[in-house]
Formats: C-alpha cells, sequence, structure tokens
C-alpha cells in the first residue's frame, strides 16, 4: 500500500479507544504511531494470567452491557463469541439470604417522579426534594447502593437525567462475557493495527505535547520524540491533567472538570472448590451475583462457567476508606467479608485460596480510577472536549456522548468517532 508521508497520526493511548481509532485510521492508508505508557495494550482492559485463575479472568472490564453495537460487530468480524450470563441473584442480610427479586417499596412512584423530571440535578438534591421522607429509607438506599455500585458515581455529582432510562430498565444490564475474555478482543485489534502497519511503542509515557504550525511534537518520558500532523489522545480523564498541552487544548480539558470519574476496587479470588454453594443450609448452586452491605459488598461467580473463583466489587465514593490499603490487606478485607456473610473463619478460606488479586484502580498510574459517569454539566463538557481545533483531538469512554458512558462500548465507539472524523 503506497502511504502518504506526508499525514502522521500519533494516538496516545492503546485501550480500546485507541486501538480502534487506529485501526480504523491504518487501513484507510494513515500513517499511524501508538503510544503506550504501559508495557502493554489493553488500558482498562486488564486480562490476567490464565496460570493463576484457571482462565483469562479479567481485571479490569469484564461485562458487554446492553446492546453494545460497536463491539458486537468486532466481534463478529474477530470470530469471538458471547457467553449470556445464567444464576440467581441473592441478598444477604441480618435475615439471612433470600433470592428476593421483589423492587424497594416505592419504585412505581421514584418512575413517577422521573418521567415527568424535566430540568436535570444531581442524584443526591433529587432524592432530598422528592423522597426526603423516612417512608422513603429504603428506597434512597437503594438508588445510592445502585449510583455507587454500578456506575462508580457519587451521589453528590451524578446527574438524575443521565441514569434516569438506567433505572427505568432495572439497572445498567449485566448481559453477557466474552468467550476468552475481553483480553481476545485486544488481542484481535491489536494484531489488525499491526496488519495494517501502525506501529505499536510501549513504556511510551507521553508528557508534554507542543504544536507550530499546524504540527504537533509530542515528547515523551523515557526521551523520545515524535512528531505528527494530528494527535489523538485516549488517555483516561484524571490524566488529561498530566499532559503538558498547548494552551488551546488546555482550555479544553478545564471542561473534563464537570465530567465525573468514579473509582472501583476489584478483587478475584480463586478457590479449591465451590464452597459457597451450600451456604448455612441455603443452596447456593446457581448463585451469580451477592449483595451485601459489608466492607466488600457485591461479589459474583463466573456462571454458567464452573470456575471456583469469587469476584469481590466495591466502587464509588466508599473506596476512599480503602484507599491506603495494600493488595494484601485489600485481599485480607474481602475474606473478612466472605467469612461474615457465610459465618466462616477467615483462617479457614484462606487455606482454601489458589490464587488472589486485588486491583484498587485509583492507584493505577496510568488510570487513576475506573470510569467516567456523567454529571448534569457533562453533555456540554463533552461538547466541548470533543470539538475538533488544530491538531489535536479527544477520544475515549468519557468523551462518548450516547447513552453507555463508562464501557468498553463507549471507548470502541469513541475511537471510531474520532477515526471518521479525521478519515
Ligand atoms: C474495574 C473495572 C471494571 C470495568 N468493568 C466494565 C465492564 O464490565 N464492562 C464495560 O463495558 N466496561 C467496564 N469498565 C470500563 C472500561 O474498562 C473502560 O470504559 C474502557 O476500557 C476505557 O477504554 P479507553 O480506551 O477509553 O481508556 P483506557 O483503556 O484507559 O486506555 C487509555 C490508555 O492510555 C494509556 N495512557 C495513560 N496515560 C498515558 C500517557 N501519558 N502516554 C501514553 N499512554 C498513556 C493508558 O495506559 C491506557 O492504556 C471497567 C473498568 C474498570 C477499571
Amino acid at each position: 500500500m503506497i502511504r502518504s508521508q506526508a499525514e502522521h497520526i500519533v494516538v496516545i493511548g492503546a485501550g480500546a479507544a485507541g486501538l480502534m481509532a487506529a485501526r480504523e485510521l491504518a487501513r484507510a492508508g494513515k500513517r499511524v504511531t501508538i503510544l503506550e505508557a504501559r508495557d502493554r495494550c489493553g488500558g482498562r482492559i486488564h486480562p490476567l494470567s490464565p496460570s493463576e485463575f484457571g482462565y483469562r479472568a479479567d481485571g479490569g472490564a469484564e461485562f458487554v452491557h446492553g446492546e453494545a453495537p460497536v463491539t458486537r460487530a468486532l466481534l463478529r468480524e474477530a470470530g469471538l463469541s458471547l457467553l449470556p450470563l445464567r444464576g440467581a441473584r441473592w441478598n444477604v442480610d441480618q435475615r439471612g439470604f433470600s433470592q428476593d427479586e421483589t423492587r424497594a417499596s416505592h419504585t412505581e412512584r421514584l418512575h413517577e417522579v422521573l418521567a415527568a423530571l424535566e430540568a436535570d440535578l444531581t442524584v443526591a438534591d433529587f432524592l432530598k426534594q422528592y423522597f426526603a421522607g423516612p417512608e422513603y429509607g429504603e428506597l434512597r438506599h437503594s438508588v445510592q447502593r445502585m449510583v455507587e455500585g454500578y456506575d462508580a458515581a457519587d451521589p453528590a455529582r451524578a446527574s438524575v437525567l443521565a441514569l434516569r432510562d438506567e433505572w427505568m430498565n432495572s439497572g445498567r444490564s449485566m448481559q453477557a462475557r466474552i468467550v476468552g475474555g475481553y483480553g481476545a478482543l485486544i488481542d484481535f485489534l491489536t494484531a489488525e493495527c499491526r496488519k495494517h502497519c501502525a506501529a505499536i511503542h510501549l513504556g511510551a509515557a507521553v508528557g508534554a505535547i507542543e504544536t507550530a504550525e499546524g504540527r504537533a511534537l509530542l515528547r515523551c518520558g523515557n526521551g523520545e520524540t515524535y512528531t505528527a500532523d494530528t494527535v489523538v489522545i485516549t488517555v483516561p480523564l484524571p490524566l488529561l491533567r498530566e499532559i503538558a498541552l498547548p494552551a488551546e487544548a488546555h482550555n479544553r480539558v478545564a471542561a473534563a472538570a464537570d465530567i465525573g470519574f468514579g473509582n472501583v476496587i476489584k478483587l478475584l479470588l480463586r478457590f479449591k472448590s465451590c464452597w459457597w454453594v451450600d451456604a448455612k443450609g441455603n443452596d447456593l448452586s446457581d448463585l451469580l451475583f451477592l449483595l451485601s452491605d459489608k466492607t466488600i459488598p457485591v461479589w459474583w461467580t463466573q456462571r454458567p462457567a464452573e470456575h471456583a473463583v469469587l469476584t469481590g466489587w466495591i466502587a464509588g465514593p466508599k473506596t476512599h476508606a480503602l484507599a491506603n490499603f495494600d493488595e494484601s490487606e485489600l485481599i485480607e478485607k474481602g475474606l473478612a467479608s466472605l467469612a461474615d456473610i457465610f459465618g466462616l473463619s477467615p483462617q479457614r478460606l484462606m487455606q482454601d485460596i489458589v490464587a488472589a488479586r486485588a486491583i484498587n484502580w485509583a492507584n493505577d498510574p496510568f488510570a487513576r480510577g475506573a470510569y467516567s459517569y456523567a454529571t448534569p454539566d457533562t453533555r456540554a463538557a463533552q461538547s466541548t472536549l470533543a470539538s475538533r481545533q488544530g491538531a489535536i483531538l479527544f477520544s475515549g469512554e468519557a468523551v462518548y456522548r450516547g447513552p453507555d458512558m463508562g464501557t468498553v462500548e463507549a471507548a470502541l465507539a469513541s475511537g471510531l468517532e474520532a477515526a471518521r472524523t479525521i478519515l
């Protein structure tokens, strides 16, 4: 293929957005270079070694939510398949285990008020304004748990209108996993980039970008420099502030303060057996999700796959209380939560452990958190960030203006949009 040496595009970040943008640009014949700070591709898609967990467990993104048209089209192209989730959702509280699917009381009233809402406000203000009474205590608790747990969001900042659709459809549906994990999708995209001659440089953290006469000069922490006609920046939102940018791009980045960005701590515990199936006399052999009020409140299994792995999850502002715990202390917290839930001793669970990981994404130097969420001012901020001015474009899950912010689908769709803007 004859490549135009006149146009060189540098993509910063080899996550889902960066790889997608690079693949589209490279296969359209552009000269593309990807600069990635880590020693691997994938970013917040982080497959763990099969030798640890018995399969390619996901330390970051794991589920394909909802319709996800860009993801599904890519999976078809890659010859990858989806395995729908199967199993039951259990709750546990001081009364014990229950599979009670009945919705919190006043849910209908919540839907009525939401449907009639015209002006946006934060979730916390919404609850204060419409559901302040003591009779709504359970409803407030369940809304806050959903906002923090699924969206990793702070109710004091999260937009109620942005979450309305999610709630009306009873939460962000977690429908399926990719057979081979999200890592298989990243492998496919990486191979596609290479096939179309995009260069991928790992260990290349961009620290500064200067522009002159319509061209950009990029400086990396490892001392290397690159020039480009166009730069696509796909780094996570908190990392945008760490790159020295020309004044115009710097001003656009200021808008990012109006986009929420939450944290997640994810634990993966592999045991010798699926000991949880017999829980205080309850048959939990169908367990998919388990919701509790313990320190690590949410747990899930790999059903329908039979791996003896439990994944623990804590998200949103509650993760701040665990900020100073190292990996082994987080694993201890996880085991203590499980021991409490199942009435077992943590030592007995520890004896059964085959492999364990705990990832606090806020402490990851190239993520500084998990994913974005909408505040009442986010749509305007995204338009400012996504507007193309000069040589620099912003892309990534946080810039995506569709309904599934904070997902892999959002990142892929945003990467595609950036490539199409350039082409
Ligand atoms: C724990 C967790 C669970 C999740 N679960 C799900 C899920 O189940 N389903 C779902 O759809 N989504 C989920 N997500 C969200 C999903 O992972 C992200 O929305 C998506 O992967 C973001 O892709 P991206 O390309 O926008 O950003 P990233 O994947 O973060 O890619 C950006 C890249 O930029 C690199 N970078 C950073 N700074 C620099 C620099 N200065 N120079 C060069 N490179 C740099 C980073 O290393 C990274 O590789 C989850 C995220 C986390 C953390």
